[in-house]
C-alpha cells in the first residue's frame, strides 16, 4: 500500500510525541552500554577466572550444584569460544581446587596484553533478589564491563542490575583491565533453576565472549585517539 504524502506527514506529526517518549523510555531502561566509557586498549590474552574452588564452594544454591561448579563450567565454555575465535586464553583454574586471590591476579599481572574476567554467581539473604551485575574498578575497564553487562542481560532476560565500581581484591590488585561478572542469584528459586541449566550457561558464555570480541574489534578498528 502506498500512502499519500499528506497522510504520511499528518500521521507522523501525530505520533512524534509518542516516538520521542518511546526513545526516552528505551534509553532509560534498555541497555547499560556506555558509549563514551574508556576502553581496555590493546589485548591478545583473556585471563578467565572461575570464582572459588576446592574447599571454597562459593554460594549455596536453592538446589543443584554450588557456585564454584557453575562458575567453572561457564568459564570453560567461555574459554572454548574465545579460543575458537583466535584469542589466547589463560584460566586461573581448570578444575575443582582452591586458588588464592593473590595467585589469580598474578596470572594477569604477568601477562602484558591481557584482560581479566572473573565469573561468579550471586547470593542474597533476600530470597527474591535477582538479576545480573558487572563490577569494575579502573575506568579503563568501564566499557568492557558495560559491553558484557548489556549482552548478558539478554541471554536469559534477567533483571539488569547494571555496572558498578567496587574495590574487590581481584579488581583492586589487577594491573590489567578487569571485570567481575555476577551471572544470577542462586539464592533465588526461579533464577537458580534457570542458571542450573547448561543451556543458560552456554548462552551466558556466548554473550560474554561476544562482548569481549566486540571490545577487541573496537580497538583494532578505532582511531588511536579513541582507544
Ligand atoms: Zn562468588
Amino acid at each position: 500500500m502506498v500512502l499519500s504524502k499528506h497522510f504520511y506527514f499528518q500521521n507522523l506529526y501525530r505520533i512524534l510525541p509518542f516516538l520521542s517518549l518511546a526513545a526516552v523510555f528505551l534509553s532509560g531502561c534498555s541497555s547499560s552500554f556506555i558509549t563514551g566509557a574508556q576502553g581496555t586498549g590493546r589485548f591478545n590474552t583473556v585471563v578467565i577466572d572461575a570464582g572459588h574452588g576446592g574447599f571454597d564452594r562459593g554460594a549455596k544454591p536453592v538446589t543443584g550444584i554450588y557456585e564454584k561448579n557453575l562458575a567453572l563450567d561457564t568459564s570453560t565454555r567461555l574459554a572454548r569460544i574465545l579460543r575458537q575465535n583466535g584469542l589466547h586464553v589463560v584460566e586461573t583454574r581448570t578444575g575443582d581446587y582452591f586458588v588464592t586471590l593473590g595467585n589469580r591476579v598474578a596470572v594477569s599481572n604477568r601477562l602484558k596484553e591481557s584482560i581479566f574476567v572473573s565469573i561468579h554467581y550471586n547470593w542474597s539473604k533476600r530470597k527474591n533478589a535477582s538479576g545480573i551485575e558487572t563490577f569494575y574498578l579502573n575506568p579503563n575497564s568501564a566499557r568492557l564491563a558495560s559491553r558484557i553487562q548489556s549482552k548478558m542481560v539478554g541471554s536469559y532476560f534477567s533483571r539488569d542490575r547494571g555496572i558498578k565500581s567496587r574495590k574487590f581484591y581481584v579488581l583492586r590488585m589487577n594491573k590489567r583491565p578487569a571485570v567481575l561478572c555476577e551471572l544470577g542469584f542462586i539464592s533465588n528459586r526461579k533464577e537458580n533453576a534457570i542458571v542450573q541449566s547448561s543451556k543458560t550457561r552456554q548462552k551466558l558464555a556466548d554473550s560474554i565472549a561476544s562482548a569481549i570480541l566486540a571490545e577487541r574489534a573496537n580497538y583494532l578498528s578505532a582511531p588511536a585517539s579513541d582507544r
